[in-house]
């Protein structure tokens, strides 16, 4: 008999994960050129492709053709994203947690990690450091546990907003927390956040059961999986999935996410906002086997199939990774990543430059600077942008809009993407990234055609550099 605790399912809970479908997806040989060529024409053709047909990609094992997946996730990102990179910074708020998830730091079974709630000065004091390096987008992350209720939640979000020092704001809060019910949603929803994410960790319900033991509420399967459905009926209409690679068959959370975006538009006519792909990483106290971590090309050929098969959703790329495969994978359809990040609580005012397993949830394979990335993304001709303007003017599903809108990326995220860029260059860069930048800037002047929106920009970029006027967003 199950001791899970009691949790009222919504009577419109449906388990869209089909284990035995998704395996029967995946066995069998490899599928021929012509079938892989077909897909691979499909998703140039900007449609979103079904589960089965991402399995034809995930059955791919000849080297030739898994280049030629590779080289259409290239194209994709290229000819569709254009070259912006949208950076944000996570914020650790608490860890005391009553789940006992065996791949984390934080589980409630663990004695030697250091637990901490930060109060609301505390948060100030780590939101205004992070403004002093030129943050404006900020994930905030939590345990589960009663003292993070949604009150807590919406409470946090309103001190991260009041926040402000100099030219400093933040204009994007989103969530990474348990997921909560509708009540709880709609609170969250009127602080304001952006995007609410849950990722469901493993889609393959044996290795759930087994990585999430004891009574705890993380243990229901179905809660997970619905918690993104009742977030959009509760009126969060971003919402970001995610899977953490090495629990299970990377190519089945591959499917379990495709099936799970496929679910989401066809009930809510949206699919998710983003999809995150973490990867296991050292935790303190933390002992896995070892028997599906992903390794580096595995890991490639996931991000290149999941930008194939969902083209109008985000895809974010976290410091989990280590620099030399963040930039590798760039060019992949990467759209978001973030940038000198501190997972320690209360890290960005109290870590020195080695990292403190005990302090944290796991290990960041990239702690470089905001101003090294950023840097590095200037030289490599990618527009860092800081935009939050869609969400603000209600213009959800932007990558909906991206693709579908003509027209719409030259005139919104271009300018937005070069005016936050801006922003950056004249407040918080170092002399070596300022010029890169303006380099860029030149260069992204003049590929834009001549007309009203490329004179509004001129005008408001030189308005960001001579005067203290800040988010001027078209
Ligand atoms: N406590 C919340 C929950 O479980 O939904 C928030 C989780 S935490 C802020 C974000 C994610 O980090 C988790 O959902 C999990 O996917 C990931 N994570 C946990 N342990 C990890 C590890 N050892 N390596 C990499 N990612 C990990
Ligand atoms: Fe708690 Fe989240 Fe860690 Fe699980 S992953 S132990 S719920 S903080």
């Amino acid at each position: 008999m199950s001791t899970l605790p009691q949790i009222q399912l919504p009577e419109a809970t449906v388990d869209f994960i089909d284990d035995g479908h998704l395996h029967s997806l995946l066995a069998g040989s490899p599928p021929d050129s012509h079938q892989v060529r077909d897909v691979i024409a499909k998703s140039l053709s900007k449609q979103a492709l079904t589960a089965e047909e991402t399995a034809t990609l995930l059955r791919t094992t000849d080297p030739e053709l898994v280049d030629e997946i590779f080289a259409t996730a290239r194209e994709l990102k290229r000819n569709v994203y254009g070259n912006r990179i949208v950076l944000f910074a996570p914020l650790y708020v608490g860890n005391h947690c009553l789940n006992d998830c065996l791949y984390c730091g934080f589980r409630r079974e663990s004695t030697e990690v250091v637990r901490r709630t930060l109060t609301p000065e505390e948060i100030r004091q780590q939101v205004v450091a992070l403004e002093r390096k030129g943050h404006k987008r900020l994930i905030l992350a939590f345990g589960e546990h009663p003292r993070y209720d949604a009150d807590f939640l919406a409470d946090t979000v309103q001190t991260v907003y009041s926040a402000k020092e100099g030219r400093g704001s933040i204009r994007r809060v989103n969530l990474n927390a348990a997921p909560l019910d509708h009540e709880g949603y709609r609170k969250v929803k009127d602080a304001g956040i952006g995007t609410y994410q849950v990722f469901q960790e493993t889609y393959h319900k044996g290795t759930y059961a087994r990585c999430h033991p004891g009574n705890t509420r993380k243990a229901h399967y179905l809660w997970r999986l619905d918690g993104l459905s009742r977030a959009l009926e509760a009126g969060c209409d971003d919402v970001g999935l995610g899977a953490l690679f090495g629990l299970y068959d990377w190519r089945f959370e591959v499917l379990g996410l495709v099936s799970h975006a496929v679910y989401l538009q066809r009930r809510f006519g949206v699919g998710p906002h983003t999809i995150s792909f973490p990867r296991l990483q050292p935790a303190c106290g933390v002992l896995l086997d070892q028997q599906h971590l992903v390794s580096d090309y595995d890991f490639k050929r996931l991000v290149a199939i999941l930008r194939l098969a969902v083209p109008y959703t985000g895809l974010i790329l976290t410091a989990r990774e280590r620099p030399e495969l963040r930039r590798e994978l760039l060019a992949f359809g990467v759209s978001q990543i973030d940038a000198g990040s501190r997972i320690e609580l209360r890290g960005y005012t109290e870590a020195g430059d080695a990292q403190v397993l005990e302090r944290e949830q796991f290990a960041l394979g990239d702690i470089r600077s905001l101003d090294e990335v950023m840097q590095e993304l200037l030289r490599d001709e990618y527009v860092p942008s800081f935009c939050t303007s869609c969400y603000r003017l209600g213009r959800t599903g932007e990558h909906f809009m991206e693709f579908a809108v003509p027209g719409f990326i030259m005139r919104f995220c271009t300018p937005n993407a070069l005016t936050t860029l801006m922003e950056y260059l004249v407040d918080y860069a170092s002399p070596e990234t300022r010029d890169a930048g303006a380099k860029l800037i030149t260069k992204e002047l003049a590929e834009l055609p001549a007309g009203t929106v490329k004179s509004e920009l001129q005008d408001r970029l030189k308005r960001i550099q001579q005067t203290d006027e800040r988010d001027l967003y078209f």
